[in-house]
Formats: structure tokens, sequence, C-alpha cells
């Protein structure tokens, strides 16, 4: 059975003619990449705002880019980008200026409104692609969302996908030409546009994948895959050629921003490995997220957290209080705010959380956990940087903490926080925020680069 490749590139891969060729060369690299996905083209070097954002700020009356930008320059920026695609890729235009400048002019109101216009960039960016590939001698299948069932429901503003998507994509498994579709929007029940939340073009593959079943899923973007450590503080690290769905959730939630989280769900359920590439680099591998590997080296990979704060709380015998880290978290729950980690003795307890979250909202806090659980003690330590130490190895070797903890020391360098991740497959060190980028080199040299 030949293999089918859901590929989906981002802003910044389809954001002039020049990155729109790439696309198309990628595409006759391997007659397998059958589903294209793409995103509203993203920023370059004349305009300064996503075309997404340029829509969202039309919508918004200039809000969006607070006012930085008025509605007229939006509308402006929008045309003159769609112009000029249709001119640098000689597509022919088919009345499609002139449809887009009246979508711009849309009558809907409210949140119809701005997802009307805000699901313009993918739309528009399709159909031009759509042709320019049919125009190079690629058989190729427009498929908007509105033509093809891509069902969404919820909020017409950060929608959800609905289950009847899957089987209406399906259809698609029988075509024999390339199948272009936009990305981040669909339609209700009701026919409205609706779009996913923001980078939902990613949500967009990872269905399309899994409808299809696909062999894989391509996410192209302007990077090379995951690294090991962030290259901006760590230049010479490299990218990390295999990582499993698991690890990658830790590494993510951890500070590695790679793509829209949700993507990976269909993805792992269907069992379909999501391929991380560079679109501006196409001969390498990039990073390839599987459900499973071999558990060659025990780290691979360490993300960093900054600016994170620890609530420490101190009352005699809390470790036998039925319920007392139910009702303090619950206190948080009340606020809004998500907690991280949570060391816990006999009678201490700490709660880690963003700083930010802490702003407008800390003498509340302190006030119902001094109501709620009359601490002995309640203390604030602002400031670190939480290292999570992320790799299916360490299952069979947890030594590398101790690997750690010595390099730390040997360094003066204090741990304020270690914690092992239950999976065994992660610890994560705190750190005061000062020391934090020397103590990511110190341990990506022992743990990563000796191992
Ligand atoms: N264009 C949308 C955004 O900028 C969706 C996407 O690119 O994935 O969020």
């Amino acid at each position: 059975m030949r293999r089918k490749i859901v590929c989906k590139f981002g802003g910044s891969s389809v954001e002039n003619a020049t990155q729109i060729e790439k696309v198309k060369n990628i595409i006759q690299d391997s007659k397998n990449r059958k589903y294209v996905v793409v995103s509203a083209p993203g920023r370059d070097e004349k305009h300064r705002q996503k075309i997404t954002d340029h829509l969202v700020n039309i919508a918004t009356e200039g809000a969006h880019l607070h006012k930085l930008v008025e509605v007229k320059e939006s509308k402006i920026a929008i045309l003159d980008k769609f112009k000029g695609l249709i001119k640098d890729l000689h597509v022919k235009s088919d009345g499609l200026l002139e449809s887009l400048e009246k979508d711009l002019e849309t009558k809907l109101e409210g949140d119809k409104r701005t997802a009307f216009l805000a699901s313009r960039g993918e739309h528009y960016n399709a159909k031009i692609i759509a042709a320019y590939l049919e125009k190079s001698g690629i058989a190729t299948q427009l498929c908007l969302p509105e033509s093809i069932g891509f069902q969404v429901s919820g909020d017409i503003l950060g929608a959800k996908v609905d289950l009847v998507s899957h089987a209406n994509l399906q259809t698609l498994k029988e075509s024999e030409s390339v199948c272009v579709m936009p990305g981040f929007y669909g339609v209700t029940q009701e026919g409205d546009i609706a779009v996913l939340s923001r980078g939902g073009s990613d949500l967009t593959g990872g269905e399309l994948a899994y409808a299809v079943g696909a062999s894989l899923y391509e996410n192209w973007s302007d990077i090379d895959g995951v690294y090991e450590v962030d290259p901006r503080i760590v230049p010479n690290s490299d990218v990390i050629p295999r990582l499993t769905f698991k690890e990658i959730r830790l590494l993510s939630s951890k500070g590695f921003n790679v793509f829209h989280f949700d993507a990976m769900n269909n993805c792992r359920r269907g069992n379909i490995p999501i391929n991380i590439r560079n679109t501006n680099r196409p001969s390498s591998d990039g990073t390839l997220i599987l459900n499973e590997r071999v558990p060659e080296e025990d780290v691979v990979g360490i993300a960093k957290l900054d600016n994170m704060a620890y609530i420490y709380i101190e009352k005699e015998g809390l470790g036998e209080t039925i319920g007392f880290t139910e009702t303090l978290l619950n206190i948080f729950n009340q606020y809004g705010i998500n907690t991280y980690h949570y060391p816990t003795d006999k009678d201490d307890i700490a709660v880690l959380l963003k700083k930010e979250d802490l702003a407008g909202n800390i003498n509340n806090l302190r006030s119902a956990i001094e109501d709620k659980l009359s601490p002995d003690s309640l203390e604030v330590v602002y400031d670190i940087s939480i290292l999570s130490m992320v790799g299916i190895g360490m299952k069979y070797n947890s030594s590398v903490i101790a690997d750690a903890v010595w390099a730390l020391k040997e360094n003066h360098i204090d741990i304020e926080m270690l914690d092992h991740g239950p999976a065994k497959i992660s610890f994560h060190i705190g750190v005061s925020q000062q020391h934090a980028n020397k103590a990511l080199e110190l341990l990506y040299e022992i743990l990563v680069l000796k191992r």
C-alpha cells in the first residue's frame, strides 16, 4: 500500500512566492505527499504582522494590534500581500481579489464576523497555492472546509472539531490528486465559519492525518526540529532525531514551543508519527515524534521554564491531615492558577506556579490560605527557574539525577527544588533565576553531550 503523508505548512513556509515555491518542490519530491494543509501567510520583511493578525485587527476595529495599525492599513496589507502572491506566482486571479475585498467588508456581526475574517488568510492562501501547484503540473484538488464538511462546534472563536468531520474527510482518500486544504477553520452545523484556536492549522493537519489514516504527518515550519536545549542559550545544541509523544509533552509543557499540542492527540491515537521539518532546509530530517522508540540515551532534552515562584507552607502535621493538599489546590483553582510541582513532607508543602499568575492575586491568595488552612508560616520565593530533564531511558538509569546534582554542587549552584517525575522519565530541578542559564549549560554538557 502506498504511504500517504499529510504535510502542514506554517505561516513562514507560505509567507511569499519564494517560500511557496519551496513548498511546491517539497511536494514534488515525494509522491506520498498527498495532503497539504496551509496556514495564512506569516510575517515577512515588508509585512511586520501576520495576515491573521491583520484580519483580526479589522474585526476588532484596530484593538487587536493595540491601535498601532489602523484598520485601513490592515486592509491594504492584506490586499497587497495576496496581490503580490498572485503576481509573483503567475497564477490567474479569477476574481479572487475582488472576492477578498468583498469579504473584508462582510456584513456579519460580532463573533461570526471575527471568525469569518480570521479565516480568510488560510482560505485565500489555499486557493492561490492550489492554483499554483496545478499550474506547476501537479494534479491538485482544492478542499475547502465548507465543501468537504470539516465540521466544528462550540465557541466559534476557539471551536472544536466534530467527530463527523473524520467520516467526511475520509472521502478524500479516494482522491487521485494532491488535496490542498486551508487550516485553522471549519464550518458549524448551521453553516457558519468558525476558527480553531490560534495556531490551529496544526490541528487541521492532525485531524486530516487521522481521518485519512496517514502514515506520517509532516509539520513544516522554519525550525529544524526539537532541540535538545534552547539553542539561543546553548548554540551548539542539536536537533533531537526521535522523541516519543510522552517525551515531547514533558518537554513542551516546560517551555519547548514546537507546535499545537492538541494536534498530537489524534496522531498518538492513530499511531501516526509526526515529523517536524524545516521548509528552508528540506535536506535535514528534523524530529520524528513516535509512540515508541529505543531508549538509547538517558536524557534526550532539557527544557527550562523561567520566572516561576514557589509558595512554601509550613504547618505541623499537614502530612497527616487528610484533605490538606486538596483544600490548598482548590484555592489556586478558584483563582484560575495552574500549579506545577508540589514537593511535600510531614510538616510542609511547596507549590510551584508562574510568577506572573501571582500578580494581582498574591494578597488574596495569602488571605485565603491563612483563612482555610491556618499555616504556621507561608513564604513566597520568587525568581525560580525549573530545568526539566527528559528521556525514557531514565526509567532504567536514575543515576543521572546524581550526576546532575553533583554538577550543580561542583559549580556552587544551589538547588531550590528537586522533583522526580512519577513515570521516572523526567526529573525537575529548581534553581534561582540568575543561575538558570549557567545551570542549563552545565547540565547539557554533563547529561546530554557526554552521554
Ligand atoms: N493563521 C492562524 C494563526 O496565525 C492559524 C495558523 O497559522 O495555524 O494563528
